[in-house]
């Protein structure tokens, strides 16, 4: 299986930090992905610390593959209901919206599916198409009720993927410890969601740097940002090759197989990174015409769409962020 998500955290490159102000970072691994958190300020040190530990405690509780996870103890409770910590339950009230909203896109309950690709493992495969279709009956977040007191419940069957959003909840997360312990300049790239929290310390825009969905090592263009969420859904972050054929890791709820998206990558601009995360896996799957109708329904977020014709467009307000491109792009009003 191709992995390329360090590589790709390693280029959502931090760049052009022009402060004598000293920054506090540590690198870490959690979530399956590398992630960077960089901090100013006289508290950034402590503080970076905590948001560091809390991100290992949200992988524990929210790991697929760790049977003592929350998420693990769902997903093997044959039924019976599961108590869950405070965010655990807020994240999948969170995520089962989201699957209420963009029903046909975006399914939490995608776990059998994946688990059938092998998508879990270091040697994914092509899944056997009887026990997909079988998967398949059991993806539908309906069948996940919250109770009171924070008890979970979920058929036996039904397996909970929170993948697609956890980076952008623990984003949010760390924003908001920062926050509360007198940090506001910081650059928090976890994985490819990427957390702009105020400016840079001289009071410039954070630069973000996105991937560029076919150059592995180059950068689409970059975004002047601050207070902002950058986050990026792509085919390319995780897939499996057959026969010079690539099956990525964002599925269609209704078919078990990858998206036949006309898209090849999908970033977000938006407050919450949560949302973005969100938006960033719906819009993929819903592909571009669909996608450009949600956005001008809402209007609460911005975008950049790669197309699998290599073609980029962007929404109008992206303009007022784009710093440099590397490829021609179309602003669409
Ligand atoms: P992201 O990189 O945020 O787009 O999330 C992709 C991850 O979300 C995958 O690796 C799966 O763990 C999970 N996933 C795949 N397809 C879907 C889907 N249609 N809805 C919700 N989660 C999904
Ligand atoms: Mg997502």
């Amino acid at each position: 299986m191709k992995r390329v998500i360090p590589l790709f955290s390693l280029l959502l490159l931090l760049i052009g930090l022009s402060s004598c102000a000293p920054a506090s970072e540590q690198t870490i691994f959690a979530m399956d992905t590398v992630m960077s958190l960089r901090a100013y300020g006289k508290e950034a040190e402590a503080a970076i610390q905590e948001a560091s530990t809390m991100l290992y405690d949200m992988d524990a509780r929210w790991s697929i593959t760790r049977p003592d996870s929350e998420i693990g103890k769902i997903n093997r409770s044959d039924g019976k209901a599961v108590k869950v910590s405070d965010d655990t339950y807020d994240l999948l009230s969170s995520a089962l919206a989201a699957a209420e909203q963009f029903s046909g896109a975006f399914d939490p309950t995608i776990q059998p599916v994946m688990d059938l690709w092998g998508f879990y493992s270091d040697a994914p495969t092509l899944p056997d198409p009887d026990a997909l279709k079988d998967a398949l009956d059991s993806v539908d977040a309906s069948q996940v009720a919250l109770l009171e007191d924070h008890y979970v419940v979920a058929p036996a069957e039904v397996g909970i993927d929170l993948g697609a959003v956890a980076k952008g909840y623990a984003a949010d997360q760390v924003r908001d410890l920062l926050l509360s312990r007198g940090v506001h300049s910081a650059l928090c790239n976890l994985g490819g969601t990427v957390m702009a929290l105020g400016s840079k310390p001289d009071g410039s825009d954070w630069i973000v740097a996105v991937q560029h969905p076919t150059v592995p090592s180059a950068y689409l263009c970059t975004l002047a940002v601050s207070n902002m969420a950058v986050v990026t859904s792509g085919g390319y972050e995780r897939y499996l090759e057959i026969d010079g054929k690539q099956y990525h890791h964002i599925m269609d709820p209704s078919t078990g197989y990858p998206c036949e998206s006309d898209l090849l990558s999908v970033t977000i601009l938006s407050e919450s990174a949560l949302y973005g995360d969100i938006l960033s896996t719906s819009l993929f799957v819903m592909g571009y015409d669909a996608a450009m109708e949600y956005w001008r329904t809402s209007r609460d977020f911005e975008a950049i769409f790669v197309l699998s014709d290599g073609s980029v467009c962007m929404t109008g307000g992206v303009e007022n962020y784009l710093s440099s491109c590397e490829e021609p792009c179309t602003f669409v009003k």
